[in-house]
């Protein structure tokens, strides 16, 4: 290791040592005895009244003290959930976390996952009649409140995680404190894992704060002495200087990441280096934890390595406090996340890499110091640290397009979106974009009431551009296409994969799922999974085609949902057979505003927004750019990529979103893309012009 990553210690970050400390390591303990080492349970009486006091609870504590997986069973065993047979609602920010906290307390509750305790994420709902104990992700109990506007079948709603301010635990947090006014049977608990709960009490109307008291060991900071370059390769370098240095069985290790992408690299680069290592150093067993990770291999992360072996856990986000792996005695942490942005001058939303807050910073460091003294390796300086991170996160909903929760608002009923209980309301702005968005699509008429069209839109639970496509698919006549492009859009991104050894085979299987003419990515997806479907949706078929089983199998998931939904919204399954033509114009009345034309330098120039961006190196058309172009996403990494890329007719824009279009957003420049040898600038329109028939939005916030 002589390209090692040199740190400097720099502090210790105090903590509280708890007597019972022992008695939380004594890995002999049924999970019974286990669940009473945690700090939640010498407080259980306590909690229990307070709860029966007060109709809405504050709940502050460390992360792994045991909120999220004891509360609900301690309301359940309290009868919360025996008279009337109301439930109890447990939200996560994360569907990750909801799925695998469920089966957890499955497991300490010693029923089977769907029966007693079950979880309900987006197009998985593991639940049954018998359900008391619901985990669900914030934005399926928002979308419960569109089919149950008083939640009247539960008893008591666990915001959890609430520190976290997702865009939907905001929404949710003036939903249900409306709620609870007129239903003073429902206890609200909003539970967080950070020590500025003044602000949870001070807008549920000072709402008491019940306190959990830390277990917290003290963790020691190294800071790297210079800036890292390449952030990934420093991370490798640590952990395995941690692995061969450090023995296996003083703890495992966690490395932040920023995503599945990331972490797969990692661990791929991982596995060579180890290899050869060979048998000089002990087993590293690698445990990758993602959003879509697939459901069998996410116990493995609790799982304890072998005698003898270690565990490194390659974890996003979702390892600083939503979940909590035990044994955890290095932290590594890249100092970034992923984070999505918007501007909402522009409209344009992108996931793009950015460092993560000190609060963050503490956070993950704190994971090392659950059960013994931690270290952690923060791969930046001290001066980054102190004078770089931003103190907190900014909450979701101010760096979001809010189009989707406006449409579910508005689906409520809820018109003064000026006048709503938000904790930090978003900027007007964003309101309005949302609302000029949603008009554009159809989903509200000019005085901002929901149409026909926006109270389908809204049964689909997707973005409103994906929803939108949906609902036009009916006019093309291909809503079979239309919800198979929808579902492997939603199915995740990793659709087709590339082995080292076989990148030249990986690329052709690939490149023959372009149809002729290639017309771009999302009909590349249909024909995936069409000829899958052919196969009689075979594994082997999906080995020889380069094309991930996993992937797959979920996006026939989501079709089989997204059917269901169409009959629900009158629209026939019909198909297009074979004309893609009336599949692209479906796909674009959902995305016209993700519109782009190309430059003469090769990138694109988004038709509205004005702003520059580049087709994804691994999309279908980025060896013959199309002129005109519709995309799904934004992804910034070094430049700004459209994600997901479909080629289209300029006149398309005005015939299908004539309300945002006119005749000459789209007439072509008088100089020839490519061919010209001109030398002079293109001809550039004026900036953004404002949208035509604009109605006044204004008088309907
Ligand atoms: P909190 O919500 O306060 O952060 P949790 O209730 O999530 O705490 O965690 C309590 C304990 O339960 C932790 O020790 C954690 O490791 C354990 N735990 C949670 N989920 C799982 C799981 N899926 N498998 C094994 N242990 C788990
Ligand atoms: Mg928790």
């Amino acid at each position: 290791f002589d390209d090692g990553v040199e740190f400097v210690r720099s502090s210790v970050m105090a903590g509280t040592v708890p007597d019972d400390a022992e008695a939380a390591m004594d890995a002999k303990a049924t999970l019974q005895d286990e669940r009473k080492t945690l700090p939640v349970y010498k407080l259980k009486d306590d909690l229990l009244k307070a709860i029966d006091e007060y109709q809405v609870l504050i709940i502050v504590g460390e992360t792994g003290s045991g909120k999220t997986t004891q509360i609900p069973q301690y309301l359940h065993e309290a009868g919360y959930t025996a008279k009337g047979k109301k439930k109890v609602a447990c939200t996560q920010p994360r569907r990750v976390a909801a799925m695998s906290v469920a089966a957890r307390v499955a497991e300490e509750m010693g029923v089977k996952l769907g029966h007693e305790v079950g979880y309900s994420v987006r197009f998985e709902d593991c639940t049954s009649d018998k359900t008391v104990i619901k985990y669900m992700t914030d934005g399926m109990l928002l979308r419960e409140f569109l089919g149950e506007p008083d939640l009247g079948s539960y008893s008591v709603v666990v915001i959890d995680e609430a520190h976290e301010r997702t865009l939907s635990t905001d929404i949710l947090f003036g939903l249900v404190k409306d709620i609870a006014r007129f239903r003073p049977d429902l206890k609200l608990l909003i539970s967080s894992a950070t020590l500025n709960a003044e602000k949870f009490s001070d807008f549920f109307d000072s709402a008491p704060i019940f306190r959990i008291p830390g277990r917290r060991f003290d963790v020691a900071v190294h800071y790297t002495k210079a800036p890292e370059a390449d952030y990934i390769d420093a991370a490798i370098v640590t952990v395995l200087q941690l692995h061969v240095t450090e023995p296996a069985a003083s703890g495992d290790i966690l490395l932040f990441l920023t995503g599945q992408e990331e972490i797969e690299t990692v661990e791929e680069i991982l596995r060579q280096r180890l290899r050869v290592l060979g048998g000089k150093v002990a087993e590293l067993v690698i445990c990758p934890i993602y959003a879509n990770l697939p459901t069998e291999l996410q116990a493995k992360i609790f799982e304890p390595a072998p005698e003898g072996a270690r565990k490194v856990v390659l974890a996003t986000n979702i390892a600083e406090t939503s979940l909590t792996i035990d044994g955890i005695k290095y932290v590594v942490d890249p100092g970034f996340c992923k984070v999505k942005s918007y501007n909402p001058r522009t409209g344009m939303e992108s996931l793009l890499v950015a460092p993560v807050s000190k609060a963050s910073a503490e956070q993950r460091a704190g994971r090392s110091g659950r059960t013994g003294p931690g270290k952690c390796f923060r791969l930046y300086t001290e001066y980054n640290f102190l004078n770089d991170l931003d103190a907190d996160t900014v909450p979701e909903i101010q760096r979001s397009n809010l189009a989707n929760v406006v449409l579910a608002l508005k689906t409520l009923g809820i018109n003064d979106l000026v006048g709503f209980d938000f904790m930090d309301p978003p900027a007007a702005e964003s309101l309005l974009k949302a609302l000029e968005e949603l008009f554009a699509l159809g989903a509200l008429n000019s005085r901002g009431e929901l149409t026909k069209t926006g109270r389908r839109m809204a049964e689909f639970p997707l973005d409103p551009m994906l929803s939108k496509a949906i609902v036009a698919s009916e006019k093309y006549g291909c809503s079979e296409e239309v919800i198979t492009i929808a579902a492997m859009l939603s199915a995740g991104n990793a659709v087709f994969y590339r082995p080292k050894d076989k990148q030249v085979h990986a690329d052709a299987a690939r490149r023959a799922f372009h149809a002729a003419g290639n017309v771009g990515d999302h009909v590349a997806l249909l024909n995936v999974y069409n000829a899958w479907r052919e196969s009689g949706y075979s594994a082997q078929w999906c080995r020889e085609s380069f094309v991930q089983h996993r992937t797959m199998r979920r996006a026939r998931d989501v079709r089989g949902q997204l059917v269901a939904l169409l009959e629900r919204v009158e629209i026939a399954p019909c198909s297009a057979a074979g004309d893609l033509g009336a599949v692209r114009k479906a796909i674009t009345a959902g995305y016209f505003r993700h519109a782009a034309r190309l430059q003469r330098d090769g990138s694109y120039r988004a038709v509205k927004s004005r702003q520059t961006v580049f087709v994804h190196p691994s999309s279908g058309v980025a060896q013959a750019p199309p002129r005109w172009v519709v995309y799904h996403e934004l992804v910034l990494t070094t430049k700004e990529y459209m994600r997901q890329v479909t080629e289209l007719k300029p006149e398309w824009l005005v015939e299908i979103a004539p309300h945002y279009y006119e005749r000459k957003d789209v007439d072509e420049p008088e100089v020839k893309k490519m061919t010209s040898t001109a030398t002079g600038q293109e001809k550039t329109t004026t900036g953004a012009t404002p949208t035509k028939h604009t109605p006044n939005l204004n008088s309907f916030f």
